[in-house]
């Protein structure tokens, strides 16, 4: 009867029945092995919460109000509850957002608080709340669990790869070995503490999603560091009010924090940590560490190369960016006291103030990185596919050499088009009339001409060149009128169906989870990273080679050089994605690289080169001194996300990322019980093994 309860009252699915059997099954045993107590059933509390206050799950949370416009935070204290609740019963105003920019702006003044009715009484609450999750409390759960510091020391303990060795883990990479501490000695080494007993030397990475909840982690994939959920998405730099709250907790672990015991060391330990990467799609790795978006003037990360040069594929002529010179600019972004010396900074600079700056060792040239399958499965390859081979399962399919031969458009890059540029522009394509002149607009004014005429120019051209660069343009289209380009496809229906039918063909090993079987078609929607990979990597080339490779004889026809174009592709991005790098793995992802770049500008000369395509030469060095991408890629993040979405929030309006919050920490918190408590294990095992076989059936997508 309990067990129909359970399956009808709460509608508990069937699934989910046979690990609560499990259980009862378990209970039943301890029951028989300690006897029948009398007292037993007065052992069992009436309310759950006294079960998770036993086993002490609960995280330490620190709560603040959140300001909806700005994102500043304001402890959420009793006085501030009380204070809010005086305003409102006195008829005032309630408490507004007192954030100013800079000295000389005016307060942001947007309402923090709201009132809502209960059972006829008014409340007032927080328009937005903002939880934390305490790190330091965090960090005491993990090393006072038996295991996890036991494996934590034997990362520590291994020892650096030998000459000519390929690199494995981040451990390995020359950042982490070179890295010096506060002491000045190499953190990878550490030192005995005043207890008598070695420190804990930890690297933390950061991640940041954009579209969804914000996150840190340790390397142990099921044992990450949530700091918080947010709701709504704060613009440029109003992430650094949260970025702030995870400096301060991370400060104090760079002298390193003595915790008075731990599961191995009765008399304590000190512990450190420092966060290395901040591991990103694009967007979010340039809005952690203050760099301009990816459509800037300065878009790249690493060097100074302006976009209208993107096409230089020289990595010798670039100019690579200075860590301290960034955080002089980022300091003088933050000093400025007005916005338009800040606008300044960031258009001449692409540079603002980013609160990890605050640590003294973060150097936002090196660590801040995109992940892997923003980079490459979501970037180069997808990319590929839409941009340059433009697929359409409704067209016929061509070899992209009908397009006509309009010159590539230099990169975009920001600039303000007032109803005087539109004038000049038309102006300047009304061929009948007499030509403007040219000598007034200013540099930015001829270069966003150029760039919307599809112009080609340099970003060093003077005025004069620009100028004459269009009179030019005016010149050549005067008798034949502008042609529009026209859509070409490469990958259209016919090589869709030969594609799909290969797959129906092609046996693909177990681990490897097949994309569905009509891609392409909005039916099937978009392909996920991984989709993307097996798509890119195996079905296509598959098809490719058999239908371009050995349809012509000729190894100079179009349709050959496409594909050796793409497979370029796909040998670079096979090795990036490998488990552990080594020099000869990236002069072959290097070489490889390169020369797919050179041959897209030249097969498609109407194709502009994208900011993912200058970094794919960057991430060499990234290899280099990061290590393989799996230590630090964000399928670890995403499957925190996924966990997210999966918790069953009450969805109250400003209570929910407290409830995610507070979810996810209780889940991790048992799992660590679960799986370093031998006596819990034990009573429980059979439970454990039925919820671990349902676990099974998700993943393999049911
Ligand atoms: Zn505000
Ligand atoms: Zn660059």
């Amino acid at each position: 009867i309990a067990a129909l309860i359970i399956y009808i009252k709460f509608q508990t699915p069937v699934r989910q029945m046979r690990v609560i059997l499990a259980l009862l099954r378990c209970i039943i045993r301890a029951l028989k092995r300690n006897l029948v107590d009398s007292h037993l059933s007065s052992q069992i509390p009436m309310d759950v919460h006294t079960i998770v206050d036993c086993y002490d799950i609960d995280p330490t949370l620190h709560a603040f109000v959140a300001c909806p416009t700005c994102y500043a935070l304001y402890p959420l204290t009793d006085e501030a509850l009380k204070n809010a609740e005086s305003v409102f019963q006195a008829d005032q105003p309630l408490p507004v957002c007192d954030e100013r920019s800079h000295p000389d702006s005016a307060p942001c003044g947007t309402t923090l608080w709201r009132t809502c009715r209960i059972d006829h009484r008014t409340f007032v609450t927080p328009i937005r709340k903002q939880i934390f999750q305490d790190l330091k409390e965090w960090i005491g759960r993990i090393v006072a669990t038996p295991g996890i510091e036991d494996a934590m020391d034997q990362h520590q303990q291994s020892s650096p790869p030998a000459d000519g060795d390929p690199e494995r883990d981040f451990v390995d990479s020359t950042t982490f070995r070179q890295f010096k501490g506060a002491d000045g000695e190499p953190y990878a080494i550490p030192q005995v503490g005043p207890s008598g007993s070695p420190d804990l030397r930890l690297v933390t990475s950061l991640g940041f999603d954009a579209f969804n909840p914000f996150h840190s982690k340790t390397a142990h994939a099921i044992n990450m560091y949530l700091l918080t959920v947010m709701t709504g998405k704060p613009s440029q730099h109003h992430i650094n009010f949260t970025l702030r709250k995870l400096v301060k907790q991370l400060l104090p672990f760079w002298e390193g924090l003595f915790y008075v015991r731990t599961a191995r060391y009765l008399l304590g330990r000190r512990v450190f940590i420092v966060l290395i990467p901040a591991v990103c799609d694009t967007e979010g790795a340039h809005q952690l560490s203050g760099f301009a978006s990816h459509s800037h003037t300065y878009f790249c990360r690493r060097c100074l190369l302006q976009i209208g040069d993107i096409h230089n594929l020289v990595p010798e002529t670039w100019i690579m960016r200075d860590p301290a010179q960034h955080r002089e600019l980022a300091l003088k972004w933050r000093e400025a006291s007005t916005e338009e010396e800040r606008q300044k900074i960031y258009d001449e600079h692409g540079i603002r103030w980013s609160e990890l700056l605050e640590l003294p060792y973060w150097d936002p040239v090196l660590f801040t990185i995109i992940d892997d399958m923003h980079f490459a499965q979501l970037g180069l390859f997808e990319t590929h596919l839409r941009d340059i081979w433009q697929i359409d399962h409704e067209q016929p399919g061509g070899d992209a050499s009908s397009a006509p031969l309009v010159l590539r458009p230099a990169p975009s890059f920001a600039f303000n088009k007032d109803s005087a540029f539109e004038k000049l522009k038309s102006k300047m394509l009304d061929f009948s009339g007499k030509p403007p002149s040219l000598s007034k607009p200013n540099l930015q004014t001829l270069k966003a001409l150029c760039q919307d005429l599809g112009i080609h120019y340099n970003s060093i051209d003077s005025k004069r060149i620009l100028a004459a660069r269009i009179m030019d343009y005016r010149q050549e289209h005067r008798d034949t009128p502008l042609k529009q380009t026209l859509p070409r496809h490469v990958i259209g229906r016919d090589l869709l169906e030969e594609v799909w039918a290969d797959m129906k063909r092609t046996v693909l090993p177990t681990w490897i989870q097949a994309p569905p079987p009509n891609w392409g078609t909005p039916a099937q929607g978009k392909l996920s990273a991984e989709e993307y990979k097996v798509v890119c990597s195996i079905s296509l080339v598959i098809t490719l080679i058999r239908v371009w490779g050995y349809g012509t004889e000729d190894a100079q026809s179009r349709r050959f050089q496409m594909l050796l174009n793409y497979l370029d592709l796909v040998h670079a991005i096979h090795v990036l994605l490998l488990r552990e790098t080594s020099w000869q793995s990236r002069e072959y992802y290097r070489s490889h690289m390169q020369r797919y770049l050179e041959t897209v500008l030249v097969l498609y000369p109407d194709f502009t080169l994208k900011p993912n395509h200058h970094f794919s030469l960057h991430v060499v060095t990234d290899l280099e001194t990061m290590g393989p991408g799996h230590a630090r890629s964000t399928p670890v993040f995403e499957r925190i996300n996924h966990s997210l979405q999966e918790l069953n929030a009450n969805q109250h309006l400003g209570e929910v990322e407290a409830t995610m919050l507070t979810a996810y920490c209780r889940q991790a918190n048992l799992q660590l019980i679960l799986d370093h408590n031998a006596d819990v294990r034990q009573d429980v095992d059979e439970a454990l093994n039925a919820l671990k076989n349902i676990e099974r059936e998700d993943h393999r997508g049911m």
